[in-house]
């Protein structure tokens, strides 16, 4: 190839990268990544697959308890590093202990881990959780990764292919396993940091842990807990504990709102 077309070649592909890259605000503190799906794909590929969610498994049923979980969501949303899309908070009815977050702002939360916990305040740690996840954009990256950014646009496209179909199977099961060691900390971290600006006492991510850390002791499966390399929760409290102390969360008197909480739990049977 000629130097002068060699040029024009790598000045089309800048462009086009300059097109298709954008950067996005991922974490408290205004922290940014390149990220190669945009919000709109990423909404689109999210709803395909809670679609698909909400045919696999059983959505609970009580619109009591499905409110009042997306009234401490939304309240965790609104100081979040990312309000423009749509969050969905939906209660799955299951024994299993276990929360999840897709691309676009779908969050899932098992009964077995509502009836775990004693108050609001643990519950927004939850929340704040998968929320950070989705701010941090650690699905749609993890998507990419895996299954490919062509297969993922196809997803985003609504098509209807065996290869779109797999796709979306694989996908919901990697965001049921969880994220990478580093990915799970910044979520905890964001948790905390948006709990404490929604008015929940932070320290309620430490007694969620510390709950987590004892089923853990009893052999059972908790919380995202199939990836290999997830945290050992014994180091996610420490983290938790540490990040109290270095935000001046530590001796926080905002409220844990257990009355609150013990009347919706009492609707769970
Ligand atoms: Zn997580």
């Amino acid at each position: 190839m000629r130097p002068f077309k060699k040029t024009c070649l790598y000045l089309f592909l800048f462009l086009v990268c300059l097109l298709v890259f954008h950067c996005a605000t991922t974490g408290p503190g205004g922290k940014t990544s390149v990220i190669l799906i945009s919000t709109e794909q990423e909404v689109s590929i999210g709803k395909q697959m809670s679609e698909q969610v909400d045919k696999d498994y059983m959505i609970l049923g009580d619109t009591v308890v499905q409110n009042y979980i997306s009234r401490v969501g939304q309240k965790l949303v609104q100081v979040s590093d990312r309000k423009d899309l749509e969050y969905h908070f939906t209660v799955i009815d299951s024994k299993e202990i276990n929360a999840f977050a897709m691309p676009g702002g779908y969050i899932y939360i098992y009964t077995g881990l509502l009836k775990l916990m004693e108050s609001e305040a643990e519950l927004s740690g939850v929340l704040g959780h998968e929320v950070g996840h989705i701010v941090a954009r650690h699905g749609v990256r993890r998507l990419q990764q895996v299954i490919g950014i062509s297969i993922l646009l196809d997803i985003a496209l609504g098509k209807s292919s065996e290869a779109v179909k797999q796709g979306v199977s694989v996908g919901i099961g990697l965001m049921l396993q969880g994220f990478s060691r580093e990915n799970e900390l910044e979520a905890d971290y964001d948790a905390i940091f948006y709990m404490s600006r929604a008015s929940y006492n932070p320290q309620g991510m430490v007694d969620l842990l510390k709950k987590l850390d004892n089923l853990d002791k009893s052999g059972k499966n908790v919380i995202e807990k199939l990836a290999a390399d997830h945290p050992p929760t014994v180091k996610r409290i420490e983290a938790a504990q540490q990040n109290l102390d270095s935000l001046g969360y530590a001796n926080s008197t905002l409220p844990l709102m257990q009355e609150d909480y013990k009347k919706i739990k009492d609707r769970l049977k």
